[in-house]
């Protein structure tokens, strides 16, 4: 496995629109895996494949420790409620805005087995499904923002969540 370089805000990659995956092979396997990885070792909970240079609609995501989700060609077959919070992203280094995301989602995708896979998501995993897929458009959540924090000298980020 290798750790992938992520692009940063500006660089063009992250703003094009991601091919479907048409054949899930060994590259695609060896991509999830560095992906998975990459995520990891940068501590972030998702990691969409535009963000590594490659045009293809894959995300993998990480909320809960141990436990990643690989999605393939993923839709988004469900959304209801909202939440506003706080959103980060590896692409945006050192910067959180406030975003508001449905509070449910379901998504569709493939696994790497190429086997059809539902998952359901709330809270910050409904946020992280939004998120990512996103990037496979082209979208980054600075677009949705309705607000940008900036940290302070000692790293942390002003945010009260009852303001707004
Ligand atoms: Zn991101």
């Amino acid at each position: 496995m290798a750790k992938l370089y992520i692009l940063k805000e500006g660089e063009p990659g992250l703003r094009k629109t991601c091919r479907p995956v048409t054949d899930i092979n060994l590259r695609t396997k060896r991509l999830l895996d560095d992906m998975v990885e990459t995520m990891r070792k940068a501590d972030g909970v998702g990691l969409a494949a535009p963000q590594v240079g490659v045009l293809r609609r894959i995300v993998v995501i990480e909320v809960e420790e141990g436990n990643v989700l690989e999605l393939i060609n993923p839709e988004i077959i469900e959304a209801s409620g909202e939440q506003t919070g706080t959103e980060g992203c590896l692409s945006v280094p050192g910067k959180q805005g406030i975003v508001t995301r449905p509070s449910y989602v379901k998504v569709k995708a493939l696994n790497r087995q190429g086997e059809e896979v539902i998952y359901e998501g709330t809270d910050l995993l409904a946020r992280c499904f939004c998120h990512e897929l996103d990037h496979l458009d082209g979208t980054l959540y600075v677009d949705k923002a309705k607000k940008m924090l900036y940290p302070d000298k000692d790293g942390y980020y002003d945010y009260d969540e009852d303001e707004d």
